[in-house]
């Protein structure tokens, strides 16, 4: 049985552990991710809806809302270093009762509360700085980055075991049967999380599969979408957005519905009838547009809470970053900042000034980015992914 030595390993290459790797790395700290897959962000992180938020309608004070926020200012230092396409559209979110209205102004307080800049226009609220981008690009460049720098990027390895070893360290089992002893570890599983910290017999939170549904079409003739058009609020959630991705085509979804079937990636059959009609009467030139696509995603939510980082209670040098449902891509710079400095809190690793790291090679892509996860999940057997080659 092989093993092998590292400062930190990160468990899981989505988004959550490709930003943590790549923070680690900045700091000069020695990282390998183990990814199961046999490419990078084929979970929730490869089948969102690529926008970058703002964290305009985010509970000011969160901790979730600190790291949007603290994400947005790494994104401008890092967007050139990193390579990765980002397009600030903006967002518009379009008021058409008194009630819609009322709910523009307190989003627009609420903006304010956490210094995001918008603007109200005739009952309209405008978000010049929301952005889409390629999600799985920019996990690869993360990753690309932290492996060009020295990292370890490994893929088709199943964390399947983790136990303490001698000086507070930690053992992680992989299924192939080797080990790998660090002085922490980090579950960055996802919608696994919860099953990668029972290996520790710890249950920090209970993750369940909240499946969002999108269709996707090419643009009408002369009518391409320039922002992201947002529907207002309610009760029950944030509805069905129309947006536009980086290649030009327009997204309209998602639906957001509790499941408990976490290899479930479907699109249902029901999902046209829930999200057609509404994305038509705030686009209507989308009734003239040809359907290209269709694809789910997995949203890693926890039954009782989110944006669950924290130690864990049962092994010393684990640390969990579980549960992060809605807002991941927005928010992973900064988690991966944050993570970072937890554990030099710790007193696991210390943490070297932040250095730019190498411009990641462009990774070779076929096809959008929304399809490739679906095309995976749909069948495992067809090549996961352009990217799943071995770093
Ligand atoms: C429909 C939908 C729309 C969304 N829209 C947005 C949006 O517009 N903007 C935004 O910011 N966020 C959005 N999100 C949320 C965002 O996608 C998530 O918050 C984020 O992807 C979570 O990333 P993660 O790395 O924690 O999880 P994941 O992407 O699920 O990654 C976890 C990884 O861990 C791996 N893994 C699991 N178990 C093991 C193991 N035992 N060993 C090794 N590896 C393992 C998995 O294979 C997976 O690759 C959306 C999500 C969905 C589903």
């Amino acid at each position: 049985m092989a093993t092998a030595d590292t400062q930190v390993v990160v468990i899981g290459g989505g988004i959550v552990g490709c930003a943590v790797a790549h923070a680690l790395t900045r700091h000069g700290v020695k990282a390998m991710l183990l990814e199961s897959e046999p490419a990078l962000a084929l979970g929730a992180s490869g089948s969102n809806s690529g926008i970058l938020h703002t964290g305009f309608d985010s509970t000011p004070g969160e901790l979730e809302t600190q790291l949007i926020l603290r994400s947005a200012v790494l994104r401008d230092e890092l967007a050139d270093e990193l390579g990765i396409e980002l397009w600030r559209c903006g967002a518009r979110l379009h008021a058409t009762t008194d009630d819609e209205r009322a709910a523009v102004l307190a989003l627009a307080d609420n903006a304010c509360a956490n210094g995001v800049e918008v603007h109200i226009h005739e009952g309209s609220l405008a978000i010049p700085g929301e952005a889409v981008t390629d999600p799985v690009a920019f996990a690869n460049a993360l990753a690309g980055a932290a492996a060009a720098a020295g990292a370890t990027v490994r893929l088709g390895a199943r964390v399947t075991g983790l136990a303490p070893a001698t000086g507070g360290r930690v053992v992680i089992a992989l299924a192939s049967g080797e080990q790998v002893v660090a002085r922490a570890a980090v579950n960055c599983a996802g919608l696994h999380a919860d099953a990668v910290a029972r290996m520790a017999d710890d249950d920090p939170v209970t993750v369940y599969p909240r499946k969002g549904e999108f269709f996707v079409f090419s643009a009408p003739a002369g009518e391409p979408l320039r922002q992201i058009l947002l529907p207002v609020p309610s009760a029950v959630g944030k509805g069905v957005l129309v947006f536009p991705t980086v290649g030009g085509q327009i997204v309209a979804g998602p639906t957001a519905r509790e499941r408990d079937d976490k290899s479930d990636w479907s699109v249902e059959a029901d999902a046209a009838e829930l999200i057609i009609p509404r994305a038509v009467a705030m686009y209507p030139p989308l009734a003239r547009a040809r359907q290209i696509g269709a694809y789910a995603g997995l949203r890693p939510a926890g039954r009782q809470r989110n944006y669950v980082i924290e130690r864990s209670r049962t092994l010393p040098g684990l640390t969990h970053v579980a549960a992060i449902r809605s807002t991941g891509l927005s928010a992973a710079l900064g988690i991966g900042e944050h993570v970072a400095a937890m554990i030099a809190r710790q007193g696991a690793i210390g943490l070297e000034p932040a250095r730019p790291l190498p411009t990641p090679p462009p990774q070779p892509t076929t096809g959008s980015w929304w399809q490739r996860a679906a095309a995976y999940h749909a069948d495992p057997s067809t090549p996961a992914a352009p990217m799943s080659t071995e770093r």
